[in-house]
């Protein structure tokens, strides 16, 4: 009888140390828990500056033909104050104003009352709804998934009003470039303090929630993981996809319509910018589904990283190439042309072929074909908040198998292409690449980091397996 009652005791004492553990899983694969230092000054540093960066870059198009020393120079020396900056600049308008809240309106009633049709009839294409990754809390969310949709409508409004009705000109966004800019501004500041608030107060989900207590962090990386509203309206998901990446290649078309406008015709380093950047938009929304189980929604909360940066970073910074050229109109040489273009595509097919070769990996659970060959891989577990158990796979081949994150390599080829279509007058349009690789490479320590907490043992074994991150052999 006592050992009967000693063996109970222990299996509750195992139990016990079971969920223990299965709690220290929880908080150490998603978001961090404890903020150091180095990232509580990265985020001090960026809420201050990347605003500030953000109009910099657009007021020196504006008012210095796109040179970032100048307004530096003409400060230093003397020759202008920041007042003389600031009083040239165009400030927010009633017009503006009212093209921002029709366009993003407009957004938010084609993802939440416009259920996907296309793929109903565009073969291969994933939409309707549609289930995302497993959270740390073990919540499954599920999201309609109407993104090509929205892209496909917007684009065919936008030309018929533009160029068919004229109800307004296709320089319209280039016109109204800077109070546009404070729009978005006001938007990414009042989503990002609405989901700080919403994530004290009303959560979608109290167990996904994470506060670290500094007030800071909190505000910039998020408190909860997948704001809704309703059923369907998901924050991450909205403010991700749309109004920024429906908008980039509308902000593109202005661009090429404000060249025709001003020199009588659209030079082929612009029309390299349209087609580039409009593929990789593309096929944002034709794999929104594969989306759901990218780091953006699958690991990162929902803050002011995500929500300002949507707004205003991504559709003001991500399209510099087509502004630049507005300013400098660059005819490319064709063996030059080619040469981007190639790039360009190669990137491209990276990006697209490593993505596919996981989602695939990852539906199929395997159950695939990698190159001819069925995949390599090594099995491994992690537990969830709620302690269950769950295994999965991390696979050893195809481009899996060349480098870590092949696909950020590709990502990296393509940004470079864009770059390259400016020519090597100002250093402005090379932000884009040198931002990517910085963010990229974050990217990829940051979600090594999470993988380890999360798998253990089972990632040294991946990595023992795969041992580059970004270039085979050397990085
Ligand atoms: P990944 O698509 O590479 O996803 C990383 C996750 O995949 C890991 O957290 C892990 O998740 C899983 N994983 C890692 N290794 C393997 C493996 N060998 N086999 C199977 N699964 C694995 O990263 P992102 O979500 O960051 O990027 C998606 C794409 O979006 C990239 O191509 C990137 O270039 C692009 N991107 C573009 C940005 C832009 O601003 N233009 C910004 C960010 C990304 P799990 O926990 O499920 O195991």
């Amino acid at each position: 009888m006592a050992a009967h009652q000693e063996k109970k005791l222990s299996e509750e004492r195992n139990r016990k140390s079971t969920q223990n553990d299965t709690r220290t899983s929880q908080v150490q694969w998603g978001r961090a828990w404890e903020v150091d230092w180095f990232s509580l000054a990265s985020i001090l540093f960026l809420l201050m500056f990347a605003p500030l960066i953000v109009y910099y870059f657009i007021m020196s198009c504006d008012q210095y033909q796109c040179s970032l020393i100048d307004p530096l120079f003409d400060l230093l020396t003397g020759n202008k104050h920041l007042s003389d900056i600031w009083n040239k600049t165009p400030t927010l308008t009633y017009r503006a104003a009212g093209i921002y809240t029709l366009w993003v309106a407009f957004q938010v009633v084609l993802y939440v009352f416009i259920p996907d049709f296309c793929h109903k009839f565009l073969p291969g294409y994933v939409g309707g709804v549609q289930e995302g990754a497993v959270t740390p809390a073990g919540v499954v969310n599920k999201y309609e998934i109407n993104g090509l949709q929205a892209w496909i409508i917007t684009h065919v409004l936008w030309f018929a009003n533009a160029y068919y009705f004229h109800c307004f000109s296709p320089t319209i966004i280039f016109d109204n470039w800077i109070p546009l800019l404070w729009c978005a501004n006001i938007l990414g500041y009042a989503v990002s303090t609405f989901a700080m608030i919403k994530g004290y107060f009303f959560p979608t989900n109290a167990e996904d929630c994470k506060f670290t207590g500094n007030f800071f962090y909190d505000y910039m990386m998020g408190i909860e993981f997948n704001p809704r509203i309703g059923k369907w309206f998901d924050f991450k998901l909205f403010f991700n996809g749309r109004p920024g990446i429906v908008a980039w290649t509308l902000i593109n078309l202005s661009y090429a319509a404000k060249q025709q406008e001003l020199y009588g015709q659209v030079t082929n380093s612009m029309i390299l910018v349209n087609v580039l950047q409009g593929i990789y938009v593309l096929d944002f929304f034709w794999n929104e589904a594969w989306y759901l189980k990218t780091i953006d929604i699958c690991h990162d909360h929902f803050g002011w990283y995500l929500g300002w940066g949507d707004c205003v970073w991504l559709p003001y910074l991500y399209t510099l190439q087509g502004l630049y050229l507005v300013y400098h109109p660059v005819q490319l040489g064709t063996a030059n042309a080619i040469g981007i273009l190639m790039l360009g595509l190669i990137g491209y097919y990276i990006f697209r072929t490593t993505n596919h070769q996981k989602d695939l990996f990852r539906r199929t659970n395997g159950n695939c074909k990698i190159w001819g060959k069925k995949p390599e891989y090594i099995e491994c577990s992690y537990m969830s908040g709620d302690g269950t158990k769950y295994h999965s796979k991390l696979m050893t081949s195809g481009f899996w198998g060349w480098a870590r994150h092949f696909n950020y390599t590709g990502d990296l080829m393509g940004s470079l292409a864009y770059c390259l279509t400016c020519g090597f007058d100002h250093i402005l349009p090379y932000f884009y690449i040198v931002y990517m690789t910085i963010l990229l490479t974050h990217r990829c320590i940051r979600d090594e980091h999470r993988c380890f907490s999360k798998y253990g043992k089972d990632w040294k074994r991946y990595t023992a397996a795969v041992p580059y991150r970004l270039i085979p052999g050397i990085f």
